[in-house]
């Protein structure tokens, strides 16, 4: 699951977990189909390779905090899977 921004035509945007590439899901608020904003996902950093975006989401999902720092570390272990 990827953080995505989507907007509802009612209340607005807002920030959700979607799944990779979704493009449509219910509003949290008013259960109206909202379409995911084109920006880029909140993980997907620069350089991303798509490949890693799984092992990425839940590694990042467990240390956001600290994923700016972490992510060169990431980067090193390489093509492990
Ligand atoms: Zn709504």
């Amino acid at each position: 699951m990827i953080l995505y921004e989507f907007k509802c035509a009612k209340c607005g945007n807002f920030d959700a977990f979607a799944q990779m590439g979704a493009e449509h899901i219910a509003c949290p608020q008013c259960g109206a189909k909202s379409s995911r904003v084109l920006t880029v996902p909140r993980f997907h950093l620069d350089g991303t390779d798509p490949a890693y975006s799984t092992a990425w989401d839940q590694w990042a999902n467990d240390h956001e905090r600290s994923a700016a720092r972490g992510w060169a570390k990431v980067k090193e272990h390489g093509s492990e899977r």
